[in-house]
């Protein structure tokens, strides 16, 4: 039998990154992490399930004022069992956010269900309440409601959730709410998330914090937080042998993911805090060049910035939004176009959708910069210096410190 080194050399294992690239949102780690790791490490709980699971679970619910949560492998599992528990199967229409992340709508169709897309207003980007009332409207008058609502707070920013929660209300359908980019944001003074029956979070690398992958899926109602569980742990029945009366997943966060997602939440404030900052400081070194306008805040509560996002007019910029994307990544910096509707999407070409001209102007004049919560001084203003320079009109009116050109 060969022993194996436990001594690898550094390099055998280290990927290969740019150092000087600047990532559009990537992972931040608080040096805690490790700690809590290395305790899942010494006590052998290298498993799904155990005690940082459980913790997680918990210190992730007080810190958004939940009642209960299950951890999960990952926001698109909290999506699927969000709608799986709210009934959703074959048939069925489920409203959908058109502005937004394709796993907000993925697992419609998991379940066999049909997604009719609902666009955004332009105080939020988020789904338009009005449009949502139109659509329930009319399927009220069919005689056959959509057996949910899935409403995504983009961003960072919460939709406008009373007046969505109330159009749900009037007419008896369920509200599922993604907030997977919206951790750390308010909404009159609440989570959210905490609103509607379920609430969706994702700890993917790309997100406010993360575990290197995962989610988590809250609620008020125990008994639906009690059946995720069950079902995210292939729907085993309560007995020694292995017992199954419905159908399962294996969807569980594994322990050592728990652990670094500890270590994360004890820095949520000053995430969110730092992502705030960022677009404080592109608002003040670009919110005076024509033809560039900031994703609003919207009055209802704290916008936690997960990605700052602008729309450019090409007529006034003197450049279009793709030209602007291309000069960053010449410089090395990561810039993505806002989010493409689903509408759009060659897979949900034959969706329905309610509205739409918001998103696809969005889409087409919107840009991602990057936000991430360890983004230096010096690549903030890398970033809007090469923004500033390929405006062809007024760029050049306030120089700013980084911008040498
Ligand atoms: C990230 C994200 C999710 C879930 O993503 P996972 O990568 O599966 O954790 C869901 N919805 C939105 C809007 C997202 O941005």
């Amino acid at each position: 039998m060969r022993t194996v080194d436990a001594t690898l050399e550094p390099n055998a294992i280290a990927p290969v990154m740019n150092p000087n690239r600047v990532f559009l949102s990537p992972p931040h780690l608080s040096g805690l992490e490790e700690q809590y790791v290395a305790n899942a490490f010494a006590t052998n709980w290298i498993t799904p399930l155990g005690p940082h699971v459980d913790e997680f679970e918990k210190e992730f619910a007080a810190a958004i004022g939940a009642e209960h949560a299950v951890a999960l492998s990952s926001g698109t599992a909290a999506v699927h069992l969000a709608l799986l528990l709210a009934g959703v199967g074959p048939g069925d229409e489920v409203l959908v956010s058109t502005l937004t992340f394709v796993a907000s709508v993925n697992p419609i169709l998991y379940l066999g269900a049909t997604p009719v897309f609902i666009d955004s207003d332009r105080a939020s980007w988020n789904m338009d309440p009005a449009l949502l009332e139109e659509a329930l409207d009319v399927r009220a008058r069919r005689g056959r409601l959509p057996r949910a609502v899935v409403v995504v707070h983009l961003y960072g920013q919460s939709a406008d959730l009373d007046a969505i929660a109330a159009v749900c209300a009037r007419y008896g359908v369920a509200l599922i709410e993604d907030a997977a980019e919206a951790l750390g944001a308010t909404y009159r003074g609440r989570a959210p998330g905490t609103t509607g029956i379920t609430g969706v979070f994702s700890f993917n690398g790309n997100k406010i914090i993360t575990t290197g992958g995962g989610g988590m899926l809250v609620s008020a109602d125990r008994s639906l937080i009690a059946h995720a569980r069950k079902l995210a742990t292939q729907a085993r029945d309560p007995a020694p042998h292995y017992e199954h009366s419905e159908m399962g997943f294996n969807y569980r966060l594994s322990n050592v993911l728990a652990a670094i997602g500890r270590g994360q939440l004890r820095v949520l404030s000053e995430r969110v805090a730092a992502r705030r900052r960022n677009f404080a400081f592109y608002s003040a070194a670009l919110g005076d060049m024509p033809g560039i306008e900031f994703m609003p805040e919207a009055p209802w509560g704290t916008h936690a910035r997960w990605l700052t996002t602008l729309t450019i007019d090409p007529d006034e910029f003197g450049a279009d939004t793709e030209t602007v994307r291309l000069a960053l990544e010449a410089e090395g910096i990561e810039a993505r176009p806002v989010w493409k509707p689903m509408h759009l999407q060659p897979l949900y070409a034959h969706a329905p959708v309610v509205g739409g001209a918001i998103a696809n102007d969005l889409f087409a004049r919107g840009l991602c910069i990057p936000s991430g919560s360890n983004l230096t001084e010096i690549d903030r203003e890398r970033v809007a210096a090469v923004v500033r320079r390929t405006s062809t009109r007024g760029g050049s009116r306030h120089a700013i410190a980084g911008d040498r050109t």
